[in-house]
């Protein structure tokens, strides 16, 4: 087992492309970590050189204390699982499993015991007889992470392993993947562009954008004190609502819109120095909700209602500004309706529209 340490890594391409702009973190040793962020933000790429199947431009990247910058994919100590399952379809599952270690000549019994120990594990023994067409998409990236598994390496790297099953498959092979993780203990660094599966998963979470690390930190922590604005919509689902304006304190605290438009903040406590200047709120759905009898309130026109069944997202317009709002199943008022609506000031975030950084804690 090994941590994972990148000091200032940087990839340019040969076309001058900068996929990854002087990345610095560490894995500890044993622990999940997840890469997220949109397509093109460097993930892959950052996955492909922590594997060594991509050269580094720059900077330090060590695994258990040892700098591999110019180290072997081979001679790394980790395995790597990718999207495509990349399963031989005339070898049996056992002869896939056993593939990579005949290559590195481990002897027999070596590979017949850790081929029995990985099957066990993923529940793999019935089928190790069988061709990877006679499985089913979730069995063939089972065998996927089996052939990862034998290898019994410090360094797990998955990429994007679950990108071709279905949604349901996603969700059972995903469960199993954390299962795997706790037995096993060994460190794991998971690429995936699916801020759901990042949530669910990670132990911490690394968001990218553009080549650069936005923030690092436990799913929880990146959920309720987002850094910037793209990790605030980036990660919930629906996306955080962000209204720009200004805040005024006239008979309580307000955000006045560009629009008009007036909300009172409840019980929000903002510095003197926020008010008057141009600020960014953002207010996640479940913390607007339909205001309560008497409470101070603005009026929003319902515009789409969707029902997901344990709760409901209220699509609103405020004076031209889309807002969602999270509720549990009730009757509401139908389409084109006004809906007296509350924001909870307890759990507001403020962010500079300039730069998008988070102000105070
Ligand atoms: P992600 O995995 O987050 O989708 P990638 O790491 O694949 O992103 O790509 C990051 C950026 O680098 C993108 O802009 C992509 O177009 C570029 N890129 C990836 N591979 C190459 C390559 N071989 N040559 C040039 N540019 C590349």
């Amino acid at each position: 087992m090994a941590n994972v340490q990148l000091d200032g890594i940087r990839k340019v391409y040969d076309n001058g492309q900068v996929a990854v702009h002087g990345a610095s973190f560490g894995i500890a040793d044993g622990e999940l970590m997840v890469l997220v962020g949109p397509s093109g933000c460097g993930k892959s790429t950052l996955l492909r050189m922590i594997a060594g199947l991509e050269e580094i431009s720059a900077g330090t990247l060590s695994i258990g204390g040892r700098v591999v910058n110019d180290v072997a994919p081979k001679d790394r100590d980790i395995a790597m699982v990718f999207q495509s399952y990349a399963l031989y379809p005339h070898m049996t599952v056992a002869e896939n499993l056993a593939f990579g270690l005949k290559l590195r000549r481990h002897d027999r019994a070596t590979i017949e015991r850790r081929i029995a120990a990985a099957a066990d594990t993923l529940g793999l023994t019935p089928m190790l007889a069988k061709l990877p067409k006679q499985l089913s998409g979730g069995q063939r990236q089972r065998v996927a992470l089996g052939r990862a598994l034998v290898r019994e390496p410090s360094v797990f790297l998955l990429d994007e392993p679950l990108s071709n099953l279905d949604a349901k498959l996603r969700h059972s092979v995903r469960t199993e993947i954390a299962r795997l993780h706790r037995q096993l203990g060994t460190t794991m660094i998971y690429v995936t562009h699916d801020q759901v599966e990042a949530m669910t998963l990670g132990q911490r979470i690394v968001v990218l954008k553009d080549g650069q690390v936005q923030q690092i930190d436990t799913p929880m922590a990146l959920y309720e004190r987002p850094a910037n604005l793209f990790v605030a919509g980036f990660l919930g689902s629906p996306a955080m609502n962000v209204l720009e304006g200004r805040l005024l304190r006239d008979d309580g605290l307000k955000l006045h819109l560009d629009s008009g438009a007036s909300l009172p903040l409840g019980a929000a406590q903002v510095p003197e120095a926020w008010l008057q200047r141009p600020i960014a709120v953002g207010v996640r759905p479940e913390h607007l909700q339909p205001a309560a009898d008497g409470a101070a309130a603005f009026q929003a026109r319902i515009e789409v209602i969707e029902p997901v069944g344990n709760e409901i997202f209220v699509n609103l317009d405020l004076a031209g500004q889309p807002l969602v709002s999270r509720v549990s199943p009730r009757p509401l008022p139908a389409l084109g309706q006004m809906l007296p609506m509350a924001l909870d000031g307890a759990c507001l975030h403020f962010f500079d529209p300039g730069s998008g950084q988070r102000l105070g804690d």
